[in-house]
């Protein structure tokens, strides 16, 4: 038996809305020194950028055009990922009701897609980076040393997303675990990589699991993965 190493490799994790992707992907790839990758983000600006210039999901060649003529730079800090657009700094603007609302029509268009695909995956070409999203282990990185399936019941991520609010941006409950139902609905259900597990993914169920359980589950998987051991 031999032992082999390798320096550095990919971790894709998917999974619905409000799973907990994003925060767990962040802890990973800092505790294992990796760049994280929120794709999530990546969609939310192209529907950012498309609303700014009213073009709609269904307008399919001006989508196409603006998705083409697109800057995106995705600048990782301590804190987490910024998103420039056109350089300018959207990272907290993405994230509003209507983006939010909107983003699941835009990232069912093929141009978008592929356009956001190919980025992903030159961002991911020399491993050690840590990506959430999608369909990151089924057609992004498919070939990613470590796939994770991230999920929990609808009414556990209603919860938590609930819990996050304040005054100012109070939603019921019922509604908030109703848009998130319908915003999995629409990525389940798309034609061009729909939101599925991969048949290598590892699925996680976070519904009774801290975010540091999760993230300490991943990070001993993944080194696990650096460690290979061969007959
Ligand atoms: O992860 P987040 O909830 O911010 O993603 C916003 C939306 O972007 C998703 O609901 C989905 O429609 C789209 N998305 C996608 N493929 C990815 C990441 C996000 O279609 N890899």
């Amino acid at each position: 038996m031999t032992l082999t190493s390798i320096d550095r490799i990919n971790i894709a994790i998917d999974g619905p809305a409000g799973a907990g992707k994003s925060t767990v992907a962040r802890k990973v790839a800092a505790a294992l020194n990796y760049v994280y990758v929120d794709t999530g983000a990546m969609y939310r600006a192209v529907a950012l950028h498309a609303l700014r210039n009213g073009i709609k999901p269904s307008q399919a060649s001006e989508l196409q055009a603006l998705v083409e003529a697109i800057d995106l730079k995705l600048v990782p800090t301590p804190e987490g990922q910024k998103i420039l657009l056109h350089n300018e700094d959207v990272t907290e603007l993405i994230r509003s009701r209507e983006v939010t609302a909107q983003v699941s029509h835009y990232a069912s268009d093929e141009h978008v897609r592929k356009k956001l695909g190919d980025m992903q995956r030159l961002l991911a070409k020399h491993k050690g980076i840590v990506m959430d999203g999608r369909d990151i282990g089924t057609h992004v990185l498919p070939d990613a040393e470590l796939k994770i399936f991230l999920t929990a019941s609808v009414e556990e991520r209603a919860l938590r997303r609930y819990r996050e609010l304040t005054e100012s941006n109070y939603i019921p409950l019922e509604q908030l675990e109703a848009e998130i139902a319908a915003r999995d609905r629409l990525d389940e259900t798309r034609d061009i990589a729909p939101l599925i597990q991969a048949e290598d993914a590892l699925l996680l169920d976070s519904s009774d699991m801290s975010i540091d359980e999760v993230v300490a589950f991943i990070v001993k998987l993944g080194n696990t993965k650096l460690m290979g051991v061969s007959e």
